[in-house]
């Protein structure tokens, strides 16, 4: 029996599972899995809930096969925590799903752990990635726990800590110099040439299995009441787009109401490719021109899945909203001293994105919200602007 299967998000032709490292070849568009258990509506709750801890528990809704094991490094199983001052201040109920805790520090793990594990499981002998920061860092931990060689290519002014970080879990660092996209068809031209698995966002469909436990995890957490909004600070799209299938797949079972939940997106005022376009009531986001801004997961100028991600705040009421590079950090700073908890500075979009949300009335008093801080505050070492 097939576990899964796999199909273009635009054009919905079929593609073999595996291996795969390619885009749809009628269309171009992101591939996305599907899993036949959503047809027969199993109840798996309970049986998750008696698994251990973190991401792995939800197996029959990730790309594993029966009797492969997984890449782990322990990922997932993060806390959502209440955020009393914060909540009280707003007049909302705020929630944060705390990233900061996994192996590499970020939210990156999870789906590095899903799609390593599919490519080394399908043969993959080596890997490559273009990155300005966590993923970089994520893959690198990931393909040394699979026995692998990884590749990274970043921009040459990326942070010494970051390439540090990457080297220190055995990566080969090359750096470029120019952007990220240069970095991109560095990545594309050694894939080509060597045989590493291409592990860039949305190129394969597996990162974003891997990062739709986030929003399983919600769901349990809240015993399957869904929240009323996430917010979710937005570079390549695959936190929300993952959250949103999630909700989608938990849909389908029957175990939550569709659609349910609002998904808000925050990107920074100097790199606002998705919110811009959300704005414009366009289905495709043109790319950002000279993008900057101090929180590196959010410089993304390009995204390929900017098509699913626009759909996802569309097809569940949500909106977009930028925030500038000192609001974060303001944010960042207060949550720390309010609720005791230190957020890297995506995190402090997202409270800075969700507190101008009350303002304009999208988040009502007495809903319940969940904030994502998808890195920790040591990957940074400090804030700068
Ligand atoms: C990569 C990254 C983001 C952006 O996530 P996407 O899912 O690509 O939109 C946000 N925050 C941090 C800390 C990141 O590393």
């Amino acid at each position: 029996m097939t576990a899964w299967t796999v199909a273009c998000s635009a054009c919905e032709r079929r593609a073999d599972p595996a291996p795969l490292d390619a885009l749809c070849q009628e269309c171009g568009a992101p591939q996305l899995a599907r899993y036949p258990v959503l047809e027969n509506a199993a109840d798996l709750r309970e049986v998750w809930r008696n698994r251990p801890a973190g991401m792995w528990r939800y197996r029959e809704l990730l790309p594993l096969r029966p009797g492969e094991e997984p890449v782990s490094l322990g990922e997932g199983g993060t806390p959502l925590l209440e955020l009393p001052r914060l909540s009280e201040r707003l007049g909302v109920r705020c929630l944060l799903k705390e990233e900061g805790g996994n192996p590499t520090g970020s939210f990156k793990d999870r789906g590095m752990s899903a799609a390593v594990t599919r490519a080394v499981h399908d043969g993959a002998p080596s890997f490559v990635l273009p990155s300005a920061g966590n993923a970089g860092v994520a893959l690198a931990a990931y393909a040394t726990r699979a026995g692998r060689p990884a590749t990274v290519f970043v921009p040459d002014d990326t942070p010494d800590a970051v390439a540090a970080r990457c080297q220190a879990y055995g990566a080969d660092l090359r750096m470029v110099p120019g952007l990220i996209s240069d970095c991109g068809r560095q990545a594309a031209a050694f894939a080509a040439e060597t045989g590493a698995f291409d592990l860039s966002t949305l190129r394969e469909p597996y990162r974003i299995e891997g990062k739709k436990t986030m929003g399983l995890e919600i769901l349990e957490a809240l015993d399957w009441r869904p929240p009323d909004a996430v917010v979710y600070p937005t570079g390549g799209g695959t936190g929300l787009i993952g959250t949103w299938k999630a909700l989608t797949e938990a849909a389908a079972l029957g175990w939550i109401e569709a659609p349910a939940t609002r998904m808000y997106a925050v990107q920074a005022e100097g790199c606002a490719p998705v919110v811009r376009a959300w704005v414009a009531g366009d289905d495709r986001a043109a790319p950002w021109r000279d993008a900057h801004t101090a929180a590196w997961g959010l410089r993304v100028p390009s995204a390929r899945g900017d098509a699913l991600m626009l759909h996802a705040l569309r097809a569940s009421g949500g909106a977009g909203v930028t925030v500038s590079d000192e609001a974060m950090c303001e944010a960042a700073g207060r949550l720390g001293r309010e609720d005791g908890t230190a957020v890297g500075i995506e995190g402090g979009a997202v409270v800075a994105g969700a507190e101008e949300l009350v303002r304009r009335g999208d988040l009502r008093s007495g809903e319940t919200v969940v904030l994502f801080n998808t890195g920790n505050l040591a990957n940074y070492g400090w804030y700068t602007t």
